[in-house]
């Protein structure tokens, strides 16, 4: 969008324009174009959404309006400046960051208060304030601070070569255009501090979700072996209870225990039968269907309820199970031994009116029956002799 239709007065000041006797119906005109260019120009600062966009506006306004002259913006950014070419002879970069500013615009960040000189070469005092060893400086000159939450955080900064060519006309111009400036920057940086703050809270969200779904596999996990620890076993219990209820279905449970485990520790150390535990928890996970859940019940005793399972089922996976953990060779450098499983079954059914504890009881007894009858084998529980009965049911899985 042209913030001016045509060029403006040719970049001359207004007052300049009557000096050179322009006819009183091209300098209305051109003041009409003026007032039209402010006017866009402070819609379009009203809607800016980043200094980017404001940049933008303000540099086409400035090419068009001042002709020959430059302008420039300093905008704070956290603790440093932001010096950002508008129009005219470029800085070496079109942007850059200053940790402050000296010189005049230094002056007026400092004071708050604008400086305006029209002709710099115009007295003595003028004169002074452009030594200091400067090869070039404007002829004409006008800063003009302007404030967001009632503090300085920049100033708009307008030079001309040309005494006089930012006359009181311009030096108005350039107050509506620093009081927008003001408006419009406030209005941006509340945005940002607020897309920020969200940022933030987004972030805080993430992490807190992060750290709850660490502190929930921790609560529910075994530290050596990562399995499911007991606590997660039986609320996953009470859940396969209530659904072979609301099913029809039949579910199985596991009691495994390693077989002379403590021999492990009392001729290896405790730390080869932890790494025993950890290689048990792998090797249960690889040769059991992704669908059962595996729990350390404490010590060398693991749980593992098979959901939709029978006895006949059931007893297939814990012989296999069995096998596969007998032929493993645990590496217990510089060593390697070979372990046995006893493995407790029970089997459950709708028929059954069985609760969590009673479910662990049966598959207790079901090991204890492994246990002496010399060990390394799978058992029923002998209680309603619930193995031979289930075990003759055809698997359906
Ligand atoms: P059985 O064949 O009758 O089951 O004999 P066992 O030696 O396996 O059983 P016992 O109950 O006599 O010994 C179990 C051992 O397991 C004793 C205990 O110190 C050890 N143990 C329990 N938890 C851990 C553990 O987290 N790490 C290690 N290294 N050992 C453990
Ligand atoms: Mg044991
Ligand atoms: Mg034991």
């Amino acid at each position: 969008m042209a913030i001016a239709a045509t060029p403006i007065a040719q970049g001359k000041s207004l007052l300049e324009l009557l000096e050179q006797k322009v006819p009183p119906q091209e300098r209305a005109i051109d003041l009409y174009r003026r007032l039209l260019a402010i006017n866009t120009l402070s819609g379009l600062m009203g809607s800016a959404e980043t200094i980017a966009q404001l940049q933008n506006f303000l540099s086409e306004y400035f090419r068009e309006c001042l002709g020959d002259g430059a302008a420039r913006l300093y905008v704070l950014e956290g603790s440093c400046y932001r010096r950002i070419r508008l129009s005219g002879v470029p800085v070496p970069e079109r942007e850059s960051f200053l940790p402050g500013v000296k010189g005049l615009a230094g002056g007026v960040l400092k004071s708050g208060r604008h400086l305006w000189i029209p002709d710099t070469q115009a007295s003595d005092r003028e004169r002074k304030l452009f030594r200091n060893g400067r090869r070039s400086f404007p002829g004409s000159l006008l800063i003009i601070p302007f404030r967001a939450k009632d503090k300085v955080i920049g100033c708009l900064e307008l030079t001309s070569s040309r005494p006089n060519r930012l006359d009181e006309i311009e030096y108005h111009f350039g107050k509506i255009v620093a009081t927008h400036l003001s408006a419009s920057l406030e209005n941006i940086l509340t945005r940002q501090e607020l897309a920020s703050a969200n940022a933030r809270l987004k972030d805080n969200d993430e992490r807190l979700s992060q750290l709850n779904e660490k502190l929930r596999q921790l609560a529910n996990s075994d530290e050596c072996t990562g399995l499911f620890n007991k606590r997660r076993l039986l609320e996953q219990l009470d859940m396969e209870i209530a659904r072979a209820k609301r099913y029809g279905e039949v579910f199985s449970c596991f009691m495994i225990d390693i077989d002379d485990f403590k021999k492990v520790n009392d001729r290896y150390g405790h730390l080869a039968g932890d790494e025993v535990l950890r290689q048990t928890g792998r090797l249960f996970r690889q040769s059991l269907r992704k669908s059962d859940f595996i729990a350390r019940y404490g010590g060398e005793e693991f749980t593992v309820l098979l959901p939709r399972t029978n006895g006949a089922g059931a007893y297939r996976a814990a012989e296999n199970l069995r096998s596969k953990y007998m032929s493993h060779r645990f590496t217990l450098p510089p060593v390697e031994v070979s372990l046995t499983l006893s493995i407790g079954i029970t089997s459950c059914s709708i028929f059954d009116s069985l609760d969590a504890p009673a479910i662990i009881r049966r598959a207790d007894d079901a090991l204890y029956r492994a246990k002496r009858s010399g060990k390394n084998q799978a058992c029923f529980n002998e209680e309603n002799d619930a193995g031979a009965k289930i075990v003759r049911i055809p698997s359906n899985v």
